[in-house]
């Protein structure tokens, strides 16, 4: 670190303003510059290979290079490389991606609507659940319950929906009626001798508490990842969901899968919320829904909000929301096909075969004296460093985490560090022995890190 930044690190400092960055410290150490990606590598600019073990964001499923999602993307901006939804025009790939996305959730999606990222959907959401209650005459009905550590995005009120400090210390968010209710992590949030079942059963009546405090008629929408990312890679304990849900029905609540990380595939299933057990109103998905290889997101509601809404552009006139990239031609016909591969390679069963070796990895690195606990479900995971094992973390936070995701980066393995923990998202095309060569490297790197803390 501190060496002379190349050319186009210092090209990069004088043009861009990086998003999840310091910039004064990227000033002085230098951006890394990928170049290409091949499989589940990219490679920087000085040729060096990595072994992507978060899919760039948790996104890129299908790997950096598959060709037929090249060409296809070239086929259709050969032929219609726009076109819109809005007053009434439409095209065949916003409605075959819809009809594909609504097999494979039977029953729990009616209808879709496209974004092109996964905070405006779930910016999409917040204003369907206001719209809906609006025309169902519930004014009052507004509030957004989310999660300490939840992860929605980054526009104003997804980003307020994230329960994560830095989204919005000087950002003068969160915005009103956005609540965030306990965390389902168990391993940090329970108390001296409270069993996992007694932990849960507090964390829902948290949520219960917050629904009365509040007023349930003042309460629109309980919005959820089935597996906390960006938070930690926190897997909530059995039967949570489950709770959660018979509450969110108790008050008329309605329940947002946020499916951004979790869909297609990556926890086994389809969608995280049939891994978890519940059925939610209205899912978000992005992301992995094109490989990440255009940008695309798509919320998909269930019967009984189709029909309200729809009634209600009847009587008022219209659905005024809608982006100008939401359902591109382009990014559905690479989601067409994503989900084409996907079902060929069976996506959610090749990560269930997967999910052992992966498992089996990090659970025994969560012997590493650093390690406090490792979390995992299907292909994605995180070890939590903490000293001396305990749950309670270190005195100084977010030192650790990021110099154990330097020893790896250095060892030709990316991932990303959150706080003190470090998450693995790998590609959902990772074989078995490319599993191996992603763990290889993680001893030396916890060493590495507990001689550097010492
Ligand atoms: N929701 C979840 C669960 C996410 O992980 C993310 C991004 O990581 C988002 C929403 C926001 O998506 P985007 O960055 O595409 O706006």
């Amino acid at each position: 670190m501190n060496h002379p930044l190349s050319n186009s690190q210092r090209r990069d400092a004088e043009a861009l303003l990086h998003p999840y960055a310091n910039a004064v410290a990227l000033r002085a150490n230098g951006v890394q510059m990928i170049e290409r990606g091949e499989g589940i590598r990219v490679y920087d600019e000085t040729g060096k290979s990595y072994i992507e073990g978060l899919s760039g964001l948790w996104c890129a499923g299908l790997g950096f290079h598959n060709a037929e999602l090249v060409e296809t993307a070239r086929e259709q901006m050969a032929k219609l490389p726009y076109y819109h939804l809005f007053t009434g025009k439409s095209h065949e790939t916003a409605v075959e991606l819809a009809e594909k996305i609504k097999e494979l959730a039977p029953g729990r999606i009616a209808r879709v609507f496209y974004q092109s990222s996964g905070s405006e959907a779930n910016e999409t959401q917040i204003k369907m659940a206001w719209y809906y209650n609006n025309a169902l005459g519930r004014r009052e009905k507004k509030k957004i319950i989310s999660r300490v550590k939840a992860y929605h995005g980054t526009t104003i009120v997804s980003a307020s929906l994230t329960g994560l400090p830095y989204n919005h210390l000087d950002f003068d968010l969160p915005v009103e009626r956005i609540r965030h209710t306990s965390t389902p992590h168990f391993w940090k949030g329970a108390e001296p001798g409270e069993t996992e079942a007694e932990f849960t059963a507090r964390i829902v009546r948290d949520f219960e508490e917050m629904i009365l405090a509040e007023g349930p008629d003042t309460v629109a929408a309980f919005i959820a990842e089935p597996i906390m990312g960006a938070g930690g890679v926190i897997v909530p304990p059995e039967g949570y969901f489950s709770a959660m849900a018979e509450v969110a029905r108790k008050y008329d609540i309605l329940m947002i899968s946020d499916e951004v990380i979790c869909g297609f595939g990556r926890t086994g299933q389809w969608f995280g919320a049939q891994t978890l057990g519940y059925d939610a109103t209205s899912y978000s998905m992005a992301k992995q829904l094109t490989g990440s290889y255009l940008p695309l997101s798509a919320v998909g509601i269930n019967e009984d909000m189709a029909e309200v809404i729809e009634k209600h552009t009847g009587e008022i006139g219209t659905f005024g929301h809608g982006y100008t990239y939401g359902g591109h031609p382009v990014g559905c016909a690479v989601g067409i096909k994503t989900l084409e591969i996907y079902h060929r390679i069976d996506a959610p069963g090749r990560v269930r075969a997967l999910a052992p070796r992966f498992a089996a990895h990090l659970d025994r690195l969560a012997g590493h004296p650093l390690v406090g606990e490792a979390r995992h479900t299907g292909l994605v995971g995180a070890l939590e460093l903490a000293p001396g094992k305990s749950p309670k973390g270190f005195a100084t936070p977010g030192k650790l985490g990021p110099r154990l995701a330097q020893e790896l980066l250095e060892r030709g393995v990316i991932v990303r560090p959150i706080v003190d923990s470090i998450a693995f998202c790998p590609p959902m095309v990772i074989t078995e022995e490319e599993i191996d060569e992603l763990f290889a490297p993680v001893e030396a790197a916890l060493d590495a890190t507990e001689a550097w803390a010492k």
